[in-house]
């Protein structure tokens, strides 16, 4: 089944039973708590914390969503992506806990000739949190799950809150266990690559007062909500993933044409390597997402939001040079990207040509930088051979980094290639050194500007903490 198929499948489901449909919000929103929007919840927000009544009971979206925290599972993991589509229904004080459930099993189970998406009943597994037990009776009682494959989980996983009084309550999350290849048994308490997520519930039930320590969940309950809120999120990609039979959601019918033209551009195949696959893959995910962000407005830079969009672009360029590509590469795998996304997003379309040069003017001045820097490794390099040394120093690497963009990465690789070694461990005590300087800059800007703390404050809409955080970005923002 298509992403398409997949997207209209859970639209019409929710339409037919009295869901307003509501388009994606831009990855951009004006929250000074979120760098992007990372959950379909983000855009009715203000319904949940009652800032404003809800203009209608119940509504469902397929939201663009990216997580800069997913940034480094990328391309090892099956199923992270920094862009992805979030697919959500959300009641406002209408339906709770049994509708969500009852929604949720119909639409993953059903038939596939009735609308479903035809995944075989035996094969799902649920999460509940450790003290809900109605939630654990529902998915035995309206979904007929076998007591056996419902798993109770702690806060850290099955608990959800927004990081400030408020609503907090439970979830419960959907897996699909794609069997004995892919892990261990024993459910997704065991093994979350074998039994993946595909489908967070959100019960938002109780009001949570002011935080009394540092972890998820150290804060007080206060009662119950006056209205009780449902939000959930399905990962678009991950249904087609395993839909579609193929092994990851790199490889979907929406990415997979780019890991394609990569092969195409560098003449190396997918599925030869390791290393290389996850190149490939680092490629379909983030030149998907760079284009993503910069139809929503988005422009490199040295900080905040355009930093993130540097980072994601310059991966692809360093990625595509460890594959053997020294051409720019970005236009050609932007035009991929459009074709893929632009059914669902024809903007994609009309901005196009503002899209293009933004991501070949980036390619050009990396590659520029890369070149100059490629000399001053060469130079280093050879220094090294001459002193009869085999290894790099580390603070030829810290300087590469810092000075000219290099990713450590490369820089080993480009020294592999020249038989040398590099002082890893002397490059990464530099790099704490300057992490350790930049945090001590950022608290000084902190006390100066208001507190930085509340940017933490929303990371969280479905329990993870996606978002790195402004001083983990300034630390790293020096590239260039
Ligand atoms: P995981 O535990 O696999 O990292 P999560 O618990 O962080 O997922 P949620 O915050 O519950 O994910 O988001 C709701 C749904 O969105 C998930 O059930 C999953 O289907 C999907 N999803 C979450 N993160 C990603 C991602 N990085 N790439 C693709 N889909 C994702
Ligand atoms: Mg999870
Ligand atoms: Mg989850
Ligand atoms: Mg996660």
């Amino acid at each position: 089944m298509q992403t398409h198929e997949i997207i209209n499948r859970f639209t019409e489901h929710f339409r037919a039973a009295g869901h307003t449909v509501v388009p994606s919000a831009s990855l951009i929103l004006d929250d000074p708590n979120l760098l992007f929007v990372n959950a379909g919840m983000v855009q009715f927000k203000p319904y949940f914390l009652g800032d404003a009544p809800a203009p209608y009971p119940r509504a469902t979206s397929i939201q663009k969503c990216l997580r800069t925290g997913d940034i480094d599972e990328v391309g090892k993991t099956t199923r992270h992506l920094t862009f992805f589509q979030m697919a959500g229904n959300f009641s406002f004080g209408d339906y709770f806990k049994e509708g969500a459930i009852r929604h949720a099993w119909s639409l993953v189970t059903g038939p596939q000739d009735q609308g479903g998406y035809g995944f075989e009943p035996e094969r799902i597994w649920a999460t509940v949190y450790e003290t809900d037990d109605d939630a654990a009776r529902l998915w035995h009682e309206v979904a007929g799950l076998p007591w056996e494959r419902i798993q109770r989980r702690g806060v850290e996983d099955n608990s959800w809150d927004m990081g400030v009084p408020g609503p907090s309550g439970p979830c419960s999350e959907i897996f699909y266990d794609r069997g004995p290849e892919y892990g261990a048994e024993g459910g997704p308490i065991v093994d979350e690559n074998r039994y993946t997520e595909i489908w967070n519930l959100v019960f938002m039930e109780n009001q949570r007062g002011e935080s009394t320590g540092p972890n998820k969940g150290d804060y007080p309950v206060l009662g119950p909500l006056p209205q009780q809120n449902i939000d959930t999120g399905m990962g678009v990609e991950r249904i087609a993933c395993l839909l579609q039979g193929v092994e990851n959601v790199y490889e979907t019918d929406l990415l997979r044409s780019v890991i394609d033209k990569a092969e195409e551009v560098s003449g190396r195949r997918y599925g030869d390597d390791h290393d290389d696959d996850v190149r490939f893959r680092v490629i379909a995910d983030h030149a998907r997402s760079g284009v993503m962000l910069v139809g929503d407005g988005v422009t490199p830079g040295n900080e905040g939001r355009g930093y993130v969009l540097r980072r994601l672009l310059r991966r692809i360029v360093r990625s595509a040079r460890l594959l053997g590509v020294h051409e720019p590469v970005l236009g050609e795998f932007a035009k991929v990207v459009r074709d893929a996304m632009s059914p669902s997003y024809p903007e994609l379309v009309t901005e196009f040509d503002r899209i293009d040069s933004v991501l070949r003017n980036e390619e050009e001045a990396f590659l520029a930088t890369l070149s100059t820097g490629s000399k001053i490794f060469d130079t280093a390099a050879a220094e090294t051979r001459k002193a009869g040394g085999t290894q790099l120093p580390g603070s030829k690497a810290f300087q590469l980094h810092d000075t000219y963009g290099f990713p450590i990465d490369l820089t080993l690789e480009m020294a592999a290639e020249q038989g040398l070694s590099v002082d890893e461990q002397g490059f990464r005590e530099l790099m704490s050194e300057q992490r350790r300087r930049a945090k001590e800059d950022a608290k000084a800007r902190k006390t100066a500007h208001g507190d930085l703390s509340t940017y933490r404050s929303l990371l969280d809409s479905h329990g993870t903490t996606e978002f790195i955080g402004y001083t983990d970005l300034q630390s790293t923002s020096r590239v260039l």
